[in-house]
């Protein structure tokens, strides 16, 4: 006998409500390519940010211009009470949760592992693995149809590095986001059964500011011309894929990923 089709959580929904969706780190980047795409797609977003309010407030202000709703929070994912506050935010200030793209991420200078100290790996592991767990960890709790949610969809955003191991730039980064990829796979199966879809991103060499905090703000135009495709990769290209991966389009995906790194 075939299964029938599964509901998701916006057939839950009158048409009117909107499926919320958390972006970690959507004031920047990828984030913010994210927090817009989305809302054109129809979710209420809120758009986490750490330092930069002004840029936060600026995809807000874009996401409302064009019809949307939106909301900026301030919360350090790496720290457990501001995951705690973020998630309580989301759930006065926009109702259930129904997504969550953990994209909050970091890395420092480029260097290689001789020079890297323990500091310098608990700075970059706090943001991309435990702030990950920690908002995986609430959204799971509210997304669970073990938990009386309705189920959902998380997209970590990784990077081809978890693969590649990002030799003489960043290792520590690398084994990060590999650790990331590790939640993924976990994670997704641990959730299959009670509504929730978890899956990754893998970006590529990226058009965004995070290149300046490596030290080479020119590093995309550098590696760009060597990929495959010969060119750098924008963060709505790697907006879409996340958007897919959250849509019902990809509901007989988990625990995968797409790469979205130019053929790299
Ligand atoms: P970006 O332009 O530097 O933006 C980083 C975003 O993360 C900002 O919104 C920043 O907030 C936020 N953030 C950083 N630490 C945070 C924390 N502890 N708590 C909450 N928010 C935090 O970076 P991006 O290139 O868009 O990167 C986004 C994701 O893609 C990251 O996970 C990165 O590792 C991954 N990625 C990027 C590339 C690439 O080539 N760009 C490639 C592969 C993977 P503020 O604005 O407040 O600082």
């Amino acid at each position: 006998m075939v299964s029938p089709l599964p509901t998701y959580p916006t057939t839950h929904l009158p048409n009117s409500a909107k499926r919320v969706l958390l972006v970690t780190g959507g004031s920047r980047g990828i984030g913010a390519a994210t927090a817009e795409l989305a809302a054109e797609r129809g979710y209420a977003v809120c758009v986490n940010f750490r330092k930069n309010q002004a840029a936060a407030e600026a995809v807000v202000a874009t996401i409302e211009a064009g019809g949307g709703t939106a909301v900026a929070v301030q919360a350090d994912v790496s720290s457990e009470p501001d995951v705690l506050q973020l998630f309580e935010t989301v759930d006065a200030r926009l109702g259930p949760l129904a997504a969550l793209v953990n994209n909050a991420g970091v890395l420092e200078r480029q260097t290689r592992v001789e020079h890297v100290d323990a500091a310098r790996l608990q700075r970059v592991f706090a943001t991309n693995v435990t702030g990950a767990f920690l908002c995986a960890r609430e959204a799971v709790k509210r997304l669970s149809t073990a938990h009386g949610g309705a189920g959902g969809a998380i997209v970590n955003v990784s990077s081809r590095a978890a693969q590649l191991g990002a030799p003489g730039e960043y290792v520590d980064y690398a084994a990060s986001k590999a650790a990331l990829d590790a939640l993924t796979i976990g994670l997704a199966r641990e959730v299959a059964g009670e509504g929730i879809r978890v899956n990754g991103v893998r970006a590529g060499i990226i058009y965004t500011d995070i290149h300046a905090d490596g030290g080479e703000p020119d590093r995309v135009d550098r590696l760009g011309p060597t990929l495959p495709m010969k060119r750098g990769g924008h963060a709505i290209e790697v907006a879409r894929a996340i958007l897919w991966l959250l849509s019902d389009e990809a509901s007989y995906s988990t625990g995968t990923f797409i790469d979205v790194a130019g053929g790299r």
